[in-house]
């Protein structure tokens, strides 16, 4: 497999040049399928030896990757969509009272659906995108085990993200 990401996405911290009709189909993503970081999460869990199903539509909210032998779900977070406290998570300046309303309802939304699958006894994983792609990424592989050890364990929830620190940590100017 090739290394073809493309680096943090800009979407987040850039002026919205949109226009209502580009902007719609940006919004219609959010119910995109078979992201990028999704396919790479996928196939880590898949050379760890786990198996899973994919888009349950019987479950609330239609969770990406669902182990109903562990009753475990997995959601892939886009970070702008859901909010993540991280950079890439970050509204908009312009129309900021537009993406604030949207942004809000997202995150209504997505805890209605956690609490939903919680009462029905699932354990839920969230992996940001930003632990998958851009400049604070994981190892894949790595991301792939922390699931399996979490799957092994007794905790309902877990959650995944970039390593922010590590990326801070980073010099801007290498040898300045
Ligand atoms: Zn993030």
């Amino acid at each position: 497999m090739s290394e073809t990401d493309g680096g943090p996405r800009r979407r987040a911290i850039a002026p919205d040049p949109l226009t209502p009709a580009q902007r719609h189909l940006n919004m219609s993503r959010i119910r995109s399928r078979d992201t990028k970081p999704e396919l790479l999460l996928r196939r880590a869990l898949h050379k760890q030896g786990l198996r899973y199903r994919l888009h349950e539509r019987s479950l609330p909210g239609t969770p990406d990757i669902v182990m109903r032998g562990r009753r475990a779900i997995i959601l892939i977070h886009g970070c702008f969509w859901h909010a993540h406290d991280c950079p890439y998570g970050v509204t908009p300046a312009s129309n900021a009272a537009f993406w604030s309303a949207k942004l809000a309802r997202n995150s209504a939304r997505d805890a209605e659906q956690l609490t939903a699958l919680q009462v029905d006894g699932w354990r839920i994983a969230t992996i940001w995108e930003c632990a998958l792609r851009g400049r604070a990424r994981r190892i894949p592989s790595d991301v792939a085990e922390t699931i399996q050890r979490w799957l092994e364990g007794e905790e309902p929830e877990l959650q995944v993200q970039g390593d922010w620190q590590r990326s801070m940590k980073r010099p801007a100017h290498p040898g300045g």
